[in-house]
């Protein structure tokens, strides 16, 4: 291996970039499938490198390969998936930053103007490593992380098959403005984050004069009811080690004191740590909604409106991952997560596809108390920019290594 760089350096001008595009994102935050300023943003940033850019039909996602040069090992290439989300979430700011979003109803709060910037960041480090790249890299900029299956609609558009032959690994990071301290990662082996899937419920009944009840067939005291079994079933249907969560994050039903209405809506999230018990409580869910609704008569329908499976890092691949942490970030900065952590991701379906593993990152700004930070997810949180730097490296030292082990040279 001589003549091959030893690590990456995210240097003042690199570090400069990733800020400012990070606070243009940050700015003008997008939410869903359909991110067309960020989508513009990310391709203004890569146009410059040696890539092969290519767009998505369905959503505004961004694919981008880089060709290695250095294949005197493999012949072909193997190739190696670095994944950012980049949509935001439907809040309204009020963490204080002065790049703070310019919109109301929406906000980067989960950090992913972060990852977007950290993967611009990999993917010019790379650039300049092209040479002694033993394989490819393809760069997954999606949309509709939260809750909008992005992942899958880039799967289904080939991202996989973007390089050729599908990637031997695939890696992504998630910053936290809260779980850990700054500049910490964070993994696991095995199953990282729950599956989360939500049921839409429309329980029908027949409407009618609130004096006249027993001409009507009053929704709403089945859909309480249904709300009570559900928690009962929750508690008592699973394996006390291996739980699920459910909350009926939404009921609605009705106009008026004196009116019964013909409808009722339910939303329903529910998060689980194992195949076996998602599939148990997707199963048993609409079981107890049909139960209860034979009792009162009215009908039951249950949509399947979203769901994550759950995100199961590869052992080996979290492994060298925390090696690599080691080797290009240095000192002890890596911890093992005894639990999986209860939020879910759609990485989740790459995972499903190609081994690989996904890291937390700690991005608790210095000025904050990590006890009372806002959580992502709220409307407060805050994430630093420094960790733009050691984020950036990481993807990028991560391509590397796994190209190298790829292609024989451990
Ligand atoms: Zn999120
Ligand atoms: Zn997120």
């Amino acid at each position: 291996m001589i003549g091959r760089p030893v690590s990456f350096e995210c240097d003042a001008t690199l570090y400069d970039d990733l800020v400012r595009l990070r606070h243009d994102l940050h700015r003008e935050p997008e939410l869903g499938l359909d991110l067309p300023r960020t989508q513009e943003k990310v391709l203004a940033a890569l146009n410059p490198l040696p890539l092969e850019l290519a767009t998505g039909r369905a959503l505004s996602s961004v694919t981008a390969v880089l060709r290695g040069r250095d294949r005197s090992v493999s012949g072909g290439g193997p190739s190696v998936l670095l994944r950012a989300d980049m949509d935001a979430l439907p809040l309204t700011e009020r963490s204080g930053v002065p790049y703070a979003s310019r919109l109301d109803g929406a906000m980067h709060a989960c950090g992913h103007d972060l990852h977007t910037a950290m993967l611009v960041g990999a993917a010019r480090l790379l650039s300049e490593a092209r040479e002694s790249l033993r394989g490819d890299v393809v760069f997954m900029f999606q949309p509709g992380e939260e809750g909008f299956h992005g992942a899958r609609h880039m799967i289904e558009e080939g991202v996989l098959e973007a390089a050729g032959e599908r990637p031997v690994a695939a890696y992504a990071l998630h910053v936290a403005s809260a779980l850990l301290p700054r500049g910490w990662f964070l993994g696991r082996r095995g199953p990282l984050l729950a599956a989360g899937d939500a049921l839409h419920v429309s329980v029908r009944g027949v409407g009618g004069h609130d004096s006249q009840p027993q001409r009507a067939r009053d929704p709403v005291p089945a859909a309480c009811e249904m709300v009570l079994s559900l928690n009962t079933f929750a508690m008592r249907a699973f394996d006390v080690y291996d739980r699920v969560l459910l909350s009926v994050g939404s009921i609605h039903a009705g106009t008026a004191a004196n009116i019964i209405p013909a409808e009722a809506e339910l939303r329903i999230g529910v998060r689980s740590l194992s195949p076996e018990a998602r599939a148990r409580a997707l199963t048993g869910i609409p079981a107890v909604l049909q139960g209860v609704a034979a009792a009162h008569g009215v009908e039951v329908e249950v949509e399947h409106a979203m769901g994550y499976p759950v995100t199961r890092n590869d052992a080996a691949e979290v492994e060298l991952a925390e090696r690599v942490v080691e080797e290009a970030i240095g000192g002890q900065r890596f911890i093992w997560s005894p639990a999986v952590l209860t939020a879910s991701e759609d990485f989740s379906f790459v995972l499903d596809e190609v081994p690989g593993a996904m890291l937390f990152l700690g991005a608790c700004p210095p000025d904050r108390d990590l006890a009372t930070a806002g959580f992502n997810h709220n409307a407060d949180a805050a994430f630093d920019d420094e960790v733009l730097r050691d984020g950036a490296v990481l993807l990028a030292s991560l391509a590397r290594r796994r190209l190298d082990a790829a292609a024989g040279g451990g």
